[in-house]
């Protein structure tokens, strides 16, 4: 048992929960976001960061201040917090993106442990490596062994009350990641960044980032805080928090804000060629357009990282009540429109929609069938897997149309796009409650179809009907031999409903 992290609410995979950080004396709320501060250059104030924006915690780099003789030693005399002047919790990292990027470091897990320890590092991090996406298998592996060497080490240094992350690797092998996810598990670690997933995010590779995740939280247990490591562009909280994804940094911030970048919760906007801004934060009801790109230098930056922090903020909260209200499918759903990448990342998620379905919470407000992706949300998983295990009376009658006012069946059950038939007794229970369109999409008929197979290939013996609405030939394929259909499209509309 984690005893540091406890989960208040779920959906889907995603959670709200509480870190607790002993030796910040602080418990942070998760999905939490960690502004990254960069100790030369603080864009924006990390008291600031606090009182304005609500930042529970921070992350700042530890090679960088181990490597600046200046600012190496006001860390050793000052401590991080009275450093950066953040009462927080204060998470650092070690080196390795600067191993991934210049191929070489000089320092061991060890040392740099025992400098984030000295400086008053609340979370440490040891020297892992990220593999690139795209490396080849054997590099992967060979990676991963040496990072599960740097977990080891990293279990053997005394680092008191400070928390140590675990990082899991594996580039885009499943199976690497899986792996990589069980053996950080298996430590006594207290954090888990997925790592190496910047270059996925940076290539709009949504689809092979879900991949990656899912497959790194197959190996980790569901007590493991789990950070998504260089994730911080609001666009994809709700699909990263739904894949069971808990802390967030952001360097975004303040990196986009250096070329002008403007961050929305649909993607990335130039400033230079926006006429109206599209946000009601302290920054742009302020400012016109015109007025930011006027300001100057540390100004202009300044502004616009704040801009771009509220928006980040903003959304994290949003995605929290989504959790608390069981909607976050339905944010994920509409983010997802924002570009066709996060299209593919959405379709990604529901790749994994038996996993997520294992997390998700059983009940929950109401089911928004949106698009013909819906038809692949867990709860569809979960009810034809009910179906399955259903028993049926000798003459079954599953009517889009409600009861004929006069039959012979022994029952006659409701059937309900795309989950499929149901007895009426559950008609108001969670999923079955939800609202779906009028104009069925063919996805939810061929869903709803694989309802009926599911509930006919259970019960062989009885006689199952389906009286449906005009459904297509893709659809009715589905259905077994046994199934008899009547297509009841030309009648009018639902009597008897
Ligand atoms: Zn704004």
């Amino acid at each position: 048992m984690r005893e540091q992290f406890e989960v208040r609410a779920h959906d889907a995979a995603g959670r709200v929960g509480e870190l607790t950080v002993p030796r910040a004396g602080v418990t942070v709320e998760t999905p939490a976001l960690l502004p990254v501060v960069n100790p030369n250059i603080l864009t924006v104030e990390p008291s600031r960061l606090a009182e304005e924006f609500g930042a529970e915690i921070l992350i700042t780099n530890s090679y960088i201040v181990r490597n600046d003789d200046d600012l190496r030693a006001r860390a050793e005399r000052e401590g991080l917090h009275e450093m950066l002047g953040f009462d927080g919790a204060i998470m650092t990292d070690s080196g390795s993106f600067q191993l991934a990027e210049y191929g070489e470091i000089s320092v061991t897990t060890r040392e740099i442990l025992e400098f984030q320890r000295e400086v008053g590092s609340d979370i440490g991090t040891p020297v892992d490596i990220p593999t690139p996406p795209d490396a080849g298998r054997e590099r992967a592996e060979a990676d991963l062994e040496t990072t599960a060497e740097a977990l080891a080490d990293a279990a053997a240094v005394e680092t008191g009350e400070m928390l140590v992350n675990a990082p899991v690797q594996g580039s885009v092998y499943p199976d690497l990641r899986e792996r990589a996810g069980r053996q950080a598990a298996a430590t006594d670690l207290d954090v888990f960044p997925v790592g190496a997933v910047v270059p996925l995010m940076n290539a709009y590779r949504y689809d092979d980032m879900v991949d990656a995740v899912a497959a790194a939280k197959r190996g980790l247990d569901a007590d493991c805080p789990v950070h998504l490591f260089g994730a911080g562009h609001p666009m994809m909280f709700a699909l990263a928090v739904a894949l069971g994804c808990d802390l967030f940094d952001s360097a975004a911030y303040a990196i986009y804000a250096r070329d002008g970048r403007y961050l929305t919760v649909s993607g990335t906007e130039h400033l230079s060629e926006l006429e109206y801004l599209p946000c009601s934060c302290p920054i742009c009801h302020e400012h016109s357009p015109d007025d930011l790109r006027a300001a100057e230098g540390e100004e202009f930056e300044r502004l616009l990282a704040e801009h771009n922090l509220h928006v980040t903020f903003e959304e994290m909260r949003r995605v929290k009540q989504a959790v608390r209200d069981g909607d976050l499918l339905e944010l994920v759903e509409k983010r997802a429109r924002g570009h066709p990448a996060m299209v593919d990342g959405y379709r990604a998620l529901l790749d994994h929609s038996a996993q997520l379905e294992r997390a998700d919470s059983a009940s929950k407000g109401a089911f928004f069938a949106l698009s013909h992706e819906s038809a692949r949300r867990p709860e569809v998983t979960r009810h034809h897997d009910r179906l399955g295990r259903l028993s049926t009376p000798d003459r079954l009658l599953c009517s889009e149309y409600g009861a004929p006012s006069d039959h012979e069946y022994d029952a006659v059950w409701r059937v309900v796009p795309p989950f499929g038939p149901f007895p009426r007794a559950l008609s108001e229970t969670y999923p079955l409650t939800a609202e779906t369109p009028d104009r069925t999409d063919a996805a939810a008929e061929r869903a709803a179809a694989e309802g009926v197979a599911a509930l006919a290939d259970a019960n062989p013996a009885s006689e199952v009907t389906l009286a449906h609405d005009g459904w297509g030939a893709d659809a009715l394929d589905r259905l077994p031999g046994s199934v008899a259909t009547e297509d009841l499209s030309g009648l009018g509309s639902g009597e008897g409903e």
